[in-house]
């Protein structure tokens, strides 16, 4: 395989930017070796500076549900960008999208548009603060919720310490206030709230874990967590930034029957646009500036073009069938690869929800995030590279989910997994 632009490109970033990248997964260092560069995209495919193409099960991270360079989301975002980039005052592309995405997803009775997850994790937890005039923060342990100080927090050594900076620059005064739960553990859940409910302004929760790979929630544990925040006067946070219209048109509030009191939303939203949202309870979002004193603010958000290229890919995810179609290929895919596991003698399971799923290198089932740990990234490191040689580019970690779009048909699928077998052929030899 050619790789000589990429490597010039490589060697010229790592000078500027740190790690040679603009976000720290993108630098290939869990898997080893070097990342390649884009030229362009289309559809299900990847095309890199040095002429190569991949079948792409990364999608940009999640954005790309729709596939590459959709001509429907092109021709919105040209026929917008026409008009001007950026106006600073209110334009009609902000309303339809709060229409759209408060019809979608009942929950949420209000929203405000921001730029990024990060912004609306970090922005969705002032509001639970402010709302309820407490401190404290639960989360999940494997749970991402953007690079926010009170998310960059590890658990401290039992689950009633205080948690612990996850980063350098992460004061220790902030990473008290957040207490981080084992994930699917009913007990360590309720008996934190028992102890310290009353102080929790919110816990916040990926329902489906897509940041430890992917781990989906046990019967009734999200109905848990909604009782236990009901009960304690906690908000219940869902962080939909990647589930959110993906495992189902409304994210997976919608596909296991919760209503949580705000949730967060980014990437599809913003069709590939730098595109965040927030939004809840028309009480609790009511309280946010100007209409009420907590304060939140963006120069850039509600931009018309980034509006455009996510109301037109939620047009394309609102088609009649699209998430069957989606879940039908996320299927399809996984059944294959575990089958060519199970020829080759490899140990190897699969987690999935509709256009995302978990590879894991030992057998199953994986619920926890213990679970998760217990996968053999070296063998990970293997397949990853093999499956890059074989064209298929997947998640450059163990412990990111994959996403399939509607754009990767039965060819597609049928491509992956014969890449797939030739690949678990020459990590089960070794
Ligand atoms: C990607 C992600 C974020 C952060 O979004 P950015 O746009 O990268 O800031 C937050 N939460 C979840 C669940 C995510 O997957």
């Amino acid at each position: 395989m050619k790789t000589d632009r990429s490597h010039a490109l490589f060697t010229r970033a790592s000078e500027l930017l740190p790690g040679g990248v603009n976000s720290p997964v993108r630098a290939f260092k869990s898997v080893g070796g070097e990342p390649f560069f884009a030229q362009r995209a289309e559809g299900a495919y990847l095309f890199d500076v040095d002429g190569n193409r991949y079948l792409d099960y990364v999608g940009s991270w999640g954005p790309m549900i729709a596939g590459h360079a959709h001509p429907q989301v092109l021709d919105a975002v040209a026929k917008v960008m026409r008009d001007g980039l950026s106006f600073g005052v209110p334009n009609a592309l902000e309303v339809t999208m709060a229409e759209a995405i408060t019809s979608i997803v009942p929950s949420c009775e209000m929203v405000r548009m921001v730029n990024s997850g990060t912004e609306a994790t970090l922005s969705a937890i002032r509001l639970a603060r402010g709302a309820t005039g407490r401190s404290r923060i639960i989360k999940f342990e494997g749970c991402y919720h953007g690079h926010g100080d009170s998310f960059l927090v590890k658990a401290g050594s039992g689950a009633l310490t205080l948690g612990l900076p996850n980063s350098p620059g992460v004061p220790a005064a902030l990473a008290d206030l957040t207490m981080t739960l084992p994930y699917n553990d009913f007990d360590a859940a309720t008996t934190l709230f028992d102890e310290i409910g009353h102080e929790v302004a919110g816990l916040i929760i990926e329902p489906i874990v897509g940041n430890a790979n992917c781990i989906l929630p046990r019967d009734g544990y999200l109905q848990h967590l909604r009782e236990l925040c009901t009960r304690h006067g906690a908000l219940l946070i869902f962080d939909e930034v990647m589930t959110g219209f993906r495992v189902a048109p409304g994210g997976a509030q919608q596909r296991y029957g919760i209503r949580p009191d705000l949730s967060t939303f980014g990437k599809i939203i913003g069709g590939g646009m730098p595109v965040g949202a927030y939004g809840g309870r028309r009480d609790l979002m009511s309280q946010i500036a100007p209409s009420g004193p907590i304060y939140q603010a963006g120069t850039l958000s509600g931009n018309p073009v980034a509006m455009a290229a996510g109301l037109a890919t939620l047009e394309l995810i609102g088609q009649p069938g699209f998430h069957d179609a989606l879940e039908r290929s996320t299927h399809a895919l996984c059944d294959g690869l575990e089958a060519a596991a199970g020829e080759a003698g490899v140990a190897f399971h699969t987690t999935r929800a509709p256009g995302m799923f978990g590879l894991y290198f030992r057998e199953g089932p994986v619920e926890t995030f213990a679970d998760a740990l217990g996968s053999d990234t070296a063998r990970f490191n293997r397949f990853f590279h093999a499956m890059l040689e074989g064209g298929v580019y997947l998640a450059p970690s163990a412990f990111e989910a994959g996403f399939v779009s509607s754009a990767h048909g039965e060819a597609e699928i049928a491509a992956t997994v014969a890449a797939a077998r030739a690949a678990f052929e020459q990590i089960g030899r070794m």
